[in-house]
């Protein structure tokens, strides 16, 4: 499962919507007559540690979610403040049908993390059945996520409902799109992304390019861009990218204008300019009117839309523009027909802002994991259910 919600400074639940994504998965259970033995980390217990060295137990226990989801579920949840152990393994033994069990945060144990065959076996002997809905989590090779699979049989191992759609839908984009496939990639840096563009080229009809990326590339082009984002190390690799779209026949735009800025700063001048003449001293911050208004034609034609990493600064105001068109145009788009993903980070975030994730067709839960997914990688907390 995926208890990792955010706690304010009480500990108490700031956004309960992981712990609603599970609901489904865990009444199944309940439902078939099986009683759950819930597992899942919460923060980064082992980066945050007391002044001595220990783990702020306190702080990151996953007992701050049992109350709420004993409401959310009717269902009185008990709590070991164990992960494994004796009293773990006879509260585990003890379960009724209907009963629900959670085990204290994964991340307390060190062989979580280094995917301990010691620790796994341990959890493994707990249950009949391992069912994986951290699809967040499922790019890690953690004990609890991936070793653990590896003592169950085919057939007593699953992906819960969560991961199921994440995984259904993000294949549907990459084996079996319906086209013209456009995917939109902006964000803040070429370098994160490199290898989700390489692939991409490969199988899409059109890149749309935004945010702080798109002046690598600009200036690779023989742009002028003032104090934009720019890796100077990636200009060589951005030019190669391009040949690359054009040797694929894929239509890769870069915005033709931007929202500049004098400064990195909310408060800042604004005024736009082509993209390529940038004045100097001054940033762009966000697609453009005219870059608008292309993508959004783009989009409007296409079949499958991906969408990963925000057009601009959208957590300012006036850069945040292009991110909220090209998200209203996406879910325009999902009505009239197309299948949307968006993934990845940030611009989740926009969509969930600007109140439209329930226009697009999938939004996914997992960052980073969807990024690895779409990169094409084989996540191993995937592979462990499917070996
Ligand atoms: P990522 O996590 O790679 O999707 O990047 C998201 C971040 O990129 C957000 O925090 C945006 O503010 C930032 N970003 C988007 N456009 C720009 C830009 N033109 N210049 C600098 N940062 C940007």
């Amino acid at each position: 499962m995926d208890f990792n919600v955010p706690l304010d400074s009480n500990n108490h639940i700031t956004d309960d919507t992981r712990i609603r994504g599970a609901l489904p998965t865990i009444k199944h259970i309940l439902d078939q007559g099986g009683a759950a033995i819930l597992m899942s980390h919460l923060g980064r217990p082992t980066k945050k540690l007391l002044p001595d060295g220990s783990i702020d137990k306190e702080k990151f226990t996953l007992h701050h979610v049992v109350g709420h989801l004993s409401d959310l579920l009717g269902v009185e949840v008990q709590f070991c403040d164990e992960l494994v152990g004796e009293k773990a393994t006879k509260m585990a033994a003890a379960l009724q049908p209907g009963q629900v069990l959670i085990l204290e945060n994964t991340r307390f144990e060190p062989g979580e993390t280094k995917g301990d065959e010691g620790l796994a076996r341990q959890l493994a002997e707990l249950a009949d059945v391992y069912v994986n809905d951290a699809f967040g989590t499922a790019h890690r090779a953690h004990a609890s996520t991936t070793t653990v699979a590896h003592f169950f049989d085919k057939g007593a191992k699953d992906f819960g409902f969560l991961m199921e759609a994440e995984v259904k839908n993000a294949s549907k984009v990459l084996n079996d799109p319906q086209r013209p496939l456009t995917a939109i990639i902006g964000g803040a840096k070429v370098s994160d992304k490199i290898l989700l563009l390489e692939r991409l080229i490969d199988f899409v009809d059109n890149l749309l390019i935004g945010g702080g990326m798109a002046y690598t590339f600009l200036k690779a082009q023989g742009g002028k861009v003032g104090n934009s984002l720019v890796e100077e190390d990636k200009l060589e690799l951005a030019l190669k990218l391009l040949e690359k779209a054009k040797q694929k026949g894929v239509q890769l735009l870069l915005p033709e204008d931007s929202i500049i800025a004098d400064k990195f700063d909310a408060a800042a001048k604004v005024s736009s300019a082509n993209s390529l003449a940038i004045p100097d001293g001054w940033m762009g911050l966000d697609i453009g009117e005219k870059a608008r208004m292309a993508y959004a034609e783009v989009i409007r034609n296409s079949k499958t839309l991906l969408w990963n990493g925000p057009m601009g600064v959208f957590e300012m105001e006036n850069f945040a523009q292009g991110t909220k068109a090209i998200a209203e145009v996406v879910a325009q788009a999902t009505k009239k027909g197309a299948f949307s993903l968006v993934g990845g980070g940030d611009s989740v975030a926009a969509v969930n802002q600007m109140g439209l994730a329930e226009e697009i067709s999938h939004v996914s839960t997992g960052g980073g994991a969807m990024l690895e997914f779409l990169e094409g990688k084989e996540l191993p907390g995937i592979k462990a259910i499917n070996d």
